[in-house]
């Protein structure tokens, strides 16, 4: 059973789950790049994986079986255990808790070869319709503090596997990232009555100096201190605590803006490792003004060494003025007529 332990000093839990250590990406010998006929997240390949949480798939298809575009699973070595309780204790002066929680992989596609910049809109938007439901189903476990949602992309960006996927990690905890922002959030609402994402927007579209692009209900901008170069972030433009406050058809529209903007990346950048993650509220919290739920999409182009370690300040060599620029100039059009046969439906 993983474990959950408190560092006493600055109050950051970590993870212990000697588990993982044993999944076969962690040994160098097997090739991350595998072919789609040994690809476990490939389509005939369900039996290599644990059941399917949910799936889209065709109607005259069963569970587990080929028919799907977009499959949930557990993750087979999961950071976090879903069966048993907390029990959190002290341990002297330390504190130590169970690793409870859910660790869950969403197989994007079907289609070996394709990641999201390759994929329909509709397709697409399956994919943030998934995370929804499953936040949706998890959040009524009272065990659970918080559901993060994240992709990694390419191994440099910890992807175990090149099939298109992204995971979710439900936590007994409010993850210590999180908590500074919302208190961060918090104080400055406390002081301006207004929330700070929303007043960032306002001053981004009068400034036009960060904006990566402007979809009408989302906006792709810089942030004004980023930790790493061309650190983007995506954000819906009307004042919304939570990921779930996304009404039903809004779901296509995040669904373009997300491509186009991972396109522009892919474009600028060549095809570069990355994560996202979605921040939102945590479970059972009620609306509120002063949050406002974004993603956050980093690509891999730095290192994070030393300096960054030792001091938690970042070194980042290029402007998000100039990153800015750079981006909202590249026409993501053109690149999928050009490279791409779109795939048809
Ligand atoms: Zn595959
Ligand atoms: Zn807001
Ligand atoms: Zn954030």
């Amino acid at each position: 059973m993983p474990e959950l332990r408190k560092d006493p000093i600055v109050g950051r839990w970590v993870i212990i789950s000697t588990e993982r250590g044993k999944r076969p990406s962690s040994f160098g010998d097997v090739s991350r790049r595998v072919a789609a006929t040994m690809c476990p997240f490939c389509p005939g390949h369900e039996s290599n994986t644990p059941p399917e949480i949910l799936s889209y798939r065709d109607s005259a298809t069963e569970p587990n079986q080929p028919g799907w575009h977009l499959r949930v699973i557990p993750n087979k070595y999961p950071a976090l255990v879903i069966e048993g309780g907390l029990s959190r204790e002290p341990e002297g002066i330390y504190d130590k808790m169970h690793g409870i929680g859910a660790h869950e992989v969403i197989i994007e596609t079907d289609n070996h070869g394709h990641d999201i910049v390759d994929m329909d809109d509709r397709a697409v938007r399956d994919i943030f319709w998934a995370y929804k439901e499953r936040m949706v189903d998890l959040e009524r476990d009272h065990r659970f503090k918080y559901i993060l949602v994240f992709k990694n992309h390419g191994e440099a960006a910890g992807a175990s596997l090149e099939h298109a996927h992204s995971q979710l990690i439900a936590t007994p905890i409010i993850p210590k990232r999180v908590a500074e922002e919302m208190e961060g959030a918090r104080r400055y609402y406390s002081f301006k009555e207004r929330c700070i994402f929303c007043d960032i927007i306002r001053q981004e579209i009068q400034e036009d100096v960060r904006v990566v692009a402007d979809y009408d209900a989302f906006i792709a901008v810089q942030p004004f201190a980023p930790r790493f170069p061309f650190e983007t972030w995506l954000i819906p433009k009307t004042h919304q605590s939570s990921y779930l406050e996304l009404s039903d058809a809004e779901y296509i529209v995040l669904a373009r803006a997300m491509k186009d903007t991972l396109l522009r990346l892919k474009i600028a950048l060549n095809d570069p490792p990355f994560n996202y993650i979605l921040h939102t509220r945590p479970v059972s919290n009620e609306p509120h003004e002063y949050y406002h739920w974004h993603f956050e999409i980093i690509p891999k182009l730095t290192k994070v060494a030393g300096f960054e370690w030792g001091s938690g300040f970042y070194i980042n060599p290029t402007t998000p003025e100039a990153a800015a620029e750079f981006l909202k100039k590249i026409d993501p059009k053109k690149d999928i007529t050009e490279d791409k046969s779109e795939a048809a439906g």
